[in-house]
């Protein structure tokens, strides 16, 4: 008999009961220097006792409002119940066996769920990972097993992981790659589209990542062309219209896989339940992670049968990829994106976040720009009347927040872009009363 615990409901409302952090948090700070490696650092200074929905509460019984879902992944919302009884009732069930030695249903049955999600009708296969550099670091594997070919080509601001041969991938050398090379070889970086930075349309940025594409690599050498379709660490970038389609008609044509990154645009983040699919792209395989569990860690990749398929037996796998826990929140998570039409929820969260912050936008000249899709929203603040990117106010701004008890993020290659990514389960009220903080935070860097 399995015993379902549900969990305390939270109260949806911001309450402040010290000053952040709090006596208990900086106790608890104390105790990580000693213990903690110095290299993971956290950007909000409290510590976590509990948390539901868009609420996270501290050691010091203070109420704050996510704004960051654990960076993308708790989209359902923090210990979704759905989520918390299936977890319960799989522990008791079984925790792990490997799939790898003793497969069972859960397993089979998620990726049965991705097969009809992700976008495209054709015929598909998938892998269960632990993580998202995983999961992209699998499909490169994918892809070059099945073309026969080494090179990957990878965008401007790329952010893809800290595993050694996502570091290559990945374009920012502070903090992510810093000291830690030799790194992968065969790694290639062509540019991106950023609107705001190039002026380019959509197919002008196209025209010039494939030309360096051809001229330093050679198309008939490009394994795969890995590709976000928003840059999430790099900015919240959405690429100008037309960028993404005119890509794939290219690796289309050349042969070359197309990898779709959905680690952070997944899973409804941006209001549709991929985010290629805003623009029609089908992308040849697409890494998946946080969103899809619900808060346990999972990553998986989908593609084509015939792709995903040439990869020998035992060329793919791990002792915990597809972790039957992981599976059971990742089967409970996935069904509330669809039950609960969680991508309409996204855009609600667009429409509610852009009208309020545009306005901001147009009475404070450090905000350069208010961009994103779905509840995957960003601030982007210069110096006044330049593109000169301006970290120093997007710290004050997220810090700010921090201190009234809203916690946001900040991303971007320069790192000076404010980012948002509530819960998309996040109410109305509380969503209005965390902008009033972020508004007056933005106000404060002057009209
Ligand atoms: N790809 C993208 C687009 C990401 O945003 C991230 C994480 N921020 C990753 C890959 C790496 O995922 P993980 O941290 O789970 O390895």
């Amino acid at each position: 008999m399995t015993t379902v615990f549900a969990p305390m409901p939270l109260t949806q409302e911001r309450r402040l009961a010290t000053t952040i952090p709090g006596p208990r948090s900086l106790a608890l700070a104390a105790r990580r220097s000693a213990v903690v490696a110095a290299g993971v650092s956290s950007t909000l200074p409290v510590y976590i006792a509990r948390a539901g929905g868009a609420i996270l509460e501290d050691v010091d019984g203070n109420r704050l409002v996510d704004l960051g879902s654990g960076i993308a992944v708790t989209s359902v919302g923090a210990s979704a119940p759905e989520v918390v009884a299936a977890v319960a009732a799989q522990v008791a069930d079984f925790t792990h066996t490997c799939f790898m030695v003793s497969p069972y249903e859960e397993y089979v049955q998620l990726c049965e769920v991705l097969a009809r999600l992700t976008p495209g009708t054709h015929a598909k296969r998938s892998v269960l990972v632990n993580s998202g550099a995983e999961a992209v670091e699998n499909a490169v594997k994918i892809a070059r097993r099945a073309t026969g070919r080494d090179a990957v080509v990878v965008l401007d601001h790329a952010y893809h992981g800290r595993t050694n041969l996502t570091m290559a991938m990945t374009a920012r050398a502070m903090p992510y790659k810093t000291g830690f090379g030799p790194f992968a070889g065969e790694i290639y970086r062509v540019p991106a589209s950023y609107p705001l930075r190039d002026g380019l349309t959509g197919e002008q940025a196209a025209a010039r990542a494939i030309d360096t594409a051809q001229r330093q690599v050679g198309a008939d050498r490009i394994a795969a062309l890995v590709v976000e379709p928003i840059l999430g660490e790099g900015g919240f970038v959405v690429p100008a219209p037309g960028f993404l389609p005119a890509l794939a008609a290219w690796a289309r044509e050349a042969g070359i896989v197309l990898v779709a990154d959905e680690v952070q645009t997944g899973f409804a983040r941006t209001g549709a339940m991929f985010a290629c699919e805003h623009e029609g792209v089908v992308p040849d395989l697409v890494a998946l992670a946080k969103g899809i569990g619900g808060g346990l860690p999972l990553g998986a990749v989908t593609g084509r049968a015939e792709l995903m398929d040439a990869v020998h037996a035992g060329g793919l796998g791990g002792t915990y990829g597809g972790n039957p826990v992981a599976c059971a929140a990742a089967l409970a998570a996935t069904a509330l994106y669809e039950r609960d039409d969680l991508a309409a929820a996204a855009r609600a969260i667009e429409a509610r976040v852009l009208g309020r912050l545009r306005a901001v936008a147009a009475d404070v000249p450090a905000v350069a720009e208010v961009r994103g899709r779905g509840a995957m929203l960003a601030v982007e603040l210069v110096r006044p009347g330049t593109l000169e990117p301006d970290k120093d106010s997007a710290a004050a701004v997220a810090r700010a927040c921090l201190a009234a008890g809203v916690l946001v993020l900040t991303c971007g290659t320069w790192g000076n872009v404010v980012r948002l990514l509530p819960p998309l389960v996040i109410t109305p009220e509380l969503l209005d009363d965390a902008l009033d903080v972020l508004e007056s935070a933005l106000r404060a860097l002057g009209a």
